[in-house]
């Protein structure tokens, strides 16, 4: 029996896990498929204290190591389903099945989807969900970054650098993202906004070849070799556990105790209903979701 279970193994996951057995307890950390989460898809990290200068790859995988070397078992499989048994929770996955006396989630989320025809047999062949992981494959290429925040402005910048031409398409005309990367977008010069603008087609073959965007009642349609979709990410809580309480959009409800509706259950990260989702405000959540399983296992 594990004192505490942790579904999923990003910065939120990770550091409550570390607190987990640097209180001498028997920490799972259950990953479906990297762990550092969202943020190794982040080509630089400036704004978390004290790490000026670091890839989000190499944050992840530091965090890693540190879990690991302090004694957190990782395994590599997807939690399809939390039983609670009262005193102790049974967390099932494909192949196993494990005993926890806590659970911490801190799943994440999954990037929002255009939910347009031919969107999921072009993935991979044209249109991706993560520059970082993907913009290598379209160097000196014309690609469109879609979307109006933070993730998209970082989006297009990156690309800039390494595709000929980049458009950043987005359905207003203001930009939900901060100014200053607003003007550093708009100070490049192989970006091209197209702003007021819905994609409402993705045209190809074997692979994407085109977008139909409709723009002030007109259709046109922009010939590209990808197309980076950044529209925002939904959350990965729904019918993990029955009875857990998701606000309207499906994010866990928890206050800032990071405790659920469910005794011995927790929550952390981007997961969890909230106003500001950061890597700090991440990490501080699961100091916080540890603190708290740490509180029920000695009760
Ligand atoms: P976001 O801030 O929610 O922005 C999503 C964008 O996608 C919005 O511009 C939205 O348009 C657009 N959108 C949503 N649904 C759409 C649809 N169905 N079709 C077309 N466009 C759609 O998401 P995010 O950029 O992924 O950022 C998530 C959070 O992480 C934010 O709090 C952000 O500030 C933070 N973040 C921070 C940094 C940083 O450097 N500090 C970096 C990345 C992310 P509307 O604006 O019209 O709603």
């Amino acid at each position: 029996m594990y004192d505490i279970v942790v579904v999923g193994g990003g910065p939120a996951g990770l550091t409550a896990a570390i607190y987990g057995v640097r209180a001498n307890k028997k920490v799972l950390v259950l990953e479906a498929v990297a762990c550092g989460g969202q943020i190794i898809n982040t080509s630089k990290i400036t704004n978390y204290p004290a790490a000026p200068d670091i890839t989000g790859l190499e944050f992840g995988q530091t965090l890693q190591k540190q879990a690991e070397d302090l004694g957190v078992e990782i395994e590599f499989e997807r939690v399809d389903n939390i039983v609670d048994n009262g005193n102790y929770k049974l967390v099932k996955t494909e192949d196993d099945q494990y005993r926890a006396k806590t659970v911490i989630l801190a799943c994440g989320t999954v990037p929002r989807k255009l939910s347009l025809d031919n969107e999921e047999k072009f993935t991979g062949f044209g249109i991706s969900y993560c520059a970082t992981c993907d913009g290598g494959f379209y160097k000196d290429k014309v690609v469109a970054v879609n979307g109006g925040g933070n993730s998209a402005l970082h989006e297009a910048l990156y690309l800039s650098s390494i595709a000929k031409r980049v458009f950043l398409t987005h359905r207003r005309d203001e930009f939900r993202g901060s100014a200053d990367l607003v003007n550093k977008v708009k100070a490049k010069a192989n970006i091209e906004l197209v702003l007021g603008a819905n994609i409402v087609a993705l045209n190809g073959e074997r692979k994407l070849e085109s977008i139909t965007i409709s723009r002030g009642g007109e259709t046109s349609e922009l010939s590209l070799d990808g197309l980076f979709v950044s529209i925002g990410r939904i959350p990965n809580a729904k019918e993990l556990i029955k009875g857990l309480t998701l606000d309207k959009d499906g994010y866990i409800d928890a206050g800032e105790s990071c405790k659920t509706n469910i005794p011995g259950i927790f929550v952390a990260g981007d997961v969890r209903k909230k106003d500001v989702r950061q890597l700090v405000t991440a990490t501080s959540d699961g100091a916080i979701a540890a603190t708290q399983a740490l509180h029920y296992v000695m009760e």
